[in-house]
């Protein structure tokens, strides 16, 4: 049953309801209420008018749903979770997100807005050449509301301000390296564009955001999934979704308004999470990226299938081996022990995460996940062949969507398509491809990573044998 949210309950607001809040952080916020301990609760909505069937679907059943979990050897568990206890549907004046977040019960305000979200260059400033960041920034100027997560944070903390509601922690839970330092100086910069000083002194005092490592797999759910839900639990539950069991979270503990007792239910309070979302940002998400590319070229649907390929997996073991866990060498972590885990999360048939949904948003993960490796190889003097496998896989899939072969849709949300489409139509691809700022950022054209690109591109080709 939903019991709302009570007067005395504290509220983390969560922006961005996709699977993976609903499969992540509300799973450890209900482990609490499971274990009495009920003084948080969770609402959440959209910052764009997507996903309407599922948020419809949640609202109409008080924001309750089923998650299933798999386990590698295929079993399967299956839970309710009630503890996102408001949903608010998207309205342009996004009214119910500005009630709640400026709204003294709101002490912490997180959000999951995909990588590309949040428009950062690698110098972390703001990369205003992006337009939907520029025309947000113009559209907050003139005093109209805000959708990305900077101009809809500045919607809800003025009136916060203004209500004097307190202080609120931010808490990014996105795959970005140093994620919650690295958002706030984006958001900063934004408000800083706005010239309101104010509200930039008002943040800097009554706002945190920490550091945290997210991570368990959880697929776009399929119809697979409600089927499988109902005949497990009777229920038909439209906005059932499925995760593998593996679960992890490890957050620095700043938190400037208080915060539920997470380390009671496996949440890693740390000091630090650099050396976790290092290991898990190179090892996991660059070594899946690697597997959807070298996949989809093969022409596998789903990640399992590239896993269990040995000459794929062999290139992910190789990349990680070779050239990763030398530059994360010293670490807290049993780096070998970490990738083993790993490809074998990956080897997993039941979770049937597919190709289309983890080699997405390339644009913004060569530079989050892949580029660091080469900039530490290069300024320690190590050899870089088995990560240049990893971008030379991502401009060979580049030319086939370019050429209208990629048997699924691409989404890159970094993308410029007509830059994209250039490279592809390029006498020198590798070069063209290696030039790109958005890719490489300062490392753009530098003589020894199109070398490396230029060798790993030969390889590669091998893997190109779907049309
Ligand atoms: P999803 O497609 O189910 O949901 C995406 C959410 O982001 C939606 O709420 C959408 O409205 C919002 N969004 C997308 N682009 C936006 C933008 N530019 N500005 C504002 N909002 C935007 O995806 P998901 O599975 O929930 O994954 C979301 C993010 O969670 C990932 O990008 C990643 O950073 C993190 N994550 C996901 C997984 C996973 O396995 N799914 C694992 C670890 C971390």
């Amino acid at each position: 049953m939903n019991h709302g949210i009570t007067p005395n309950t504290n509220v983390m607001l969560h922006l961005g309801l996709g699977s993976f809040h609903r499969a992540h952080q509300a799973v450890y916020v209900q482990a609490l209420i499971d274990s009495g301990d009920d003084s948080w609760a969770l609402a959440g909505g959209n910052l764009r008018a997507d996903m309407l069937d599922v948020i419809e679907a949640l609202q109409q059943q008080n924001g309750q749903y089923t998650l299933e979990t798999v386990a590698p050897n295929g079993e399967r568990f299956y839970k309710t979770i009630s503890a996102i206890r408001q949903i608010i549907p998207f309205d342009e004046q996004l009214s119910g997100l500005v009630d709640l977040g400026s709204s003294m019960q709101t002490k912490i305000i997180s959000f999951t807005v995909t990588e590309a979200g949040y428009y950062l260059t690698d110098k972390d400033e703001l990369d205003l050449t992006f337009a939907d960041l520029h025309a947000d920034l113009e559209r907050v100027k003139s005093g109209a509301v805000g959708y990305s997560i900077y101009g809809a944070l500045v919607t809800i903390l003025k009136p916060r301000m203004a209500n004097n509601a307190g202080p609120v922690t931010l808490l990014n839970c996105d795959n970005l390296r140093h994620n919650g330092k690295r958002f706030r100086k984006g958001l900063l910069q934004f408000i800083d564009l706005l010239g309101d000083t104010a509200l930039k002194s008002w943040v800097e005092a009554n706002t945190t955001s920490p550091n945290d490592m997210v991570d368990r797999i959880t697929p776009r759910p399929t119809p697979a999934v409600r089927e499988s839900v109902k005949a497990a639990t009777g229920i038909d539950d439209p906005a059932a979704l499925m995760g593998e069991t593996f679960i992890q979270w490890v957050i620095e503990d700043n938190f400037i308004a208080g915060r539920p007792a997470w380390e009671k239910v496996g949440v890693e309070m740390v000091e630090s999470v650099t050396p976790y979302e290092e290991a898990k940002i190179r090892i996991l998400n660059a070594s899946h990226s690697c597997i959807a590319w070298a996949g989809t070229l093969r022409g596998y649907t789903y990640i399992h299938e590239g896993t269990l390929d040995p000459e794929i997996r062999q290139l992910a073991f190789d990349y990680v081996t070779n050239d990763v866990m030398p530059c994360l060498t010293p670490s807290p972590l049993d780096l070998a022990a970490y990738r083993d885990v790993v490809l074998d999360r990956f080897s997993n048939e039941a979770i049937r995460d597919t190709n289309q949904r983890v080699a997405m948003d390339g644009f913004s993960k060569i530079p989050g996940y892949i580029a660091p490796t080469f900039r530490d190889c290069i300024a320690q003097g190590k050899s870089f062949d088995d990560v240049a496998v990893l971008p030379a896989l991502f401009l060979t899939y580049l030319q086939r969507w370019h050429r209208g072969q990629i048997a699924y849709e691409y989404q890159d949300q970094a993308m410029n398509q007509a830059a994209a489409h250039a490279i592809c139509e390029s006498d020198d691809v590798v070069a063209a491809f290696c030039a790109d700022a958005t890719l490489w950022g300062s490392l753009a054209n530098e003589p020894a990573l199109v070398d490396a690109v230029r060798r790993a591109y030969g390889k590669v080709q091998r893997f190109n044998t779907a049309s």
